[in-house]
């Protein structure tokens, strides 16, 4: 894909998310993109979108005063709110999928860990834990494993 599809689509998906929080007016759409991806959205791509989701049933646009005179304000349908989900999920699963090769995942629990950790070396050698409390339960667990072995031992 082209990058500039690319940055289209996610003008376009944020615009959806947007609505999804609130029903705003196309300047307070054009406002809050700016504001939060740090790209202008071209009117001449604002509106024609607006009304093709409209076409599609996913926005509702009515007219409600703001300001001095009623401006159309767009809201997201129920359609158009299952959409802003699977957008939400979409971009998650994009994130964790950027970030999951970095992560560490907890010698104990198996959680995985964003940064940090609990590192200590046991048996020689160093394992990570999500926290100090991980490490401990595992080390209990660890020698309670070698207690019980000792145990099947004797009765053998
Ligand atoms: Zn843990």
């Amino acid at each position: 894909m082209p990058s500039e599809d690319v940055a289209l689509d996610m003008i376009r998906s944020s615009i959806i998310l947007l609505l999804s929080e609130k029903p705003l007016h196309g300047y307070g759409i054009m406002k809050e993109v700016e504001e939060r991806i740090g790209r202008p959205v071209n009117p001449s791509l604002l509106y024609p979108f607006l009304k093709q989701l409209e076409k599609n049933g996913l926005v509702r646009s009515t007219k409600r005063p703001v300001g001095q005179r009623p401006k159309v304000v767009y809201t997201l349908t129920a359609t158009g709110k299952e959409l802003a989900a699977r957008i939400y999920k979409r971009i998650a699963s994009m994130i964790s999928m950027t970030i999951e090769p970095n992560l560490s995942v907890c010698f104990h629990c198996g959680c995985k860990i964003y940064e940090g950790g609990y590192r200590e070396a046991i048996a020689g050698r160093e394992k990570i834990f999500c926290c100090a409390h991980c490490a401990q339960a595992y080390k209990n667990e660890l020698s309670s494993a070698a207690h019980s072995l000792k145990i099947e031992k004797g009765k053998t």
